[in-house]
């Protein structure tokens, strides 16, 4: 569940889990307490049906007894898969090997296609 804090507007991904009614949590930037509601999720269409079911926002309040307010991690601050990552770059590192050993390979074709090349392979020795 997406909830936002009241004070500063700062969101979070909470599992529903997390959560139950009346619990408070703690907003990791401002420090703010609150018993979190669903943030209202982004516009989906300019137009909002009038029949659309609405929340019972005041049940979450209701019943038990709140807990200790335990601090959240800002949902932006989730750290990135290193391993996607590291592949991504070995991705990129291959993708450009790859392009130079064309160029390499096939210079003398190249240079003949298009004359400008063939002036950059002189200035590398080629
Ligand atoms: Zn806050």
């Amino acid at each position: 569940m997406r909830i936002e804090c009241p004070h500063c507007a700062a969101a979070y991904d909470v599992p529903d889990s997390a959560l139950s009614p009346g619990r408070e949590v703690r907003c990791a930037r401002c420090a703010h307490d609150w018993a979190p509601v669903p943030a209202p999720p982004p516009p989906p269409a300019p137009r909002r049906s009038a029949t659309a079911p609405v929340q019972p926002v005041a049940a979450l309040s209701v019943g038990q007894a709140p807990s200790r307010p335990e601090p959240l991690k800002l949902a932006r601050e989730a750290a990135p898969d290193r391993g996607n990552l590291v592949l991504a770059w070995i991705a990129s590192l291959l993708l450009v090997a790859a392009a130079l050993a064309g160029l390499w390979v096939w210079r003398e074709a190249l240079a003949e296609a298009w004359p400008p090349l063939a002036w950059l392979y002189r200035a590398l020795g080629a």
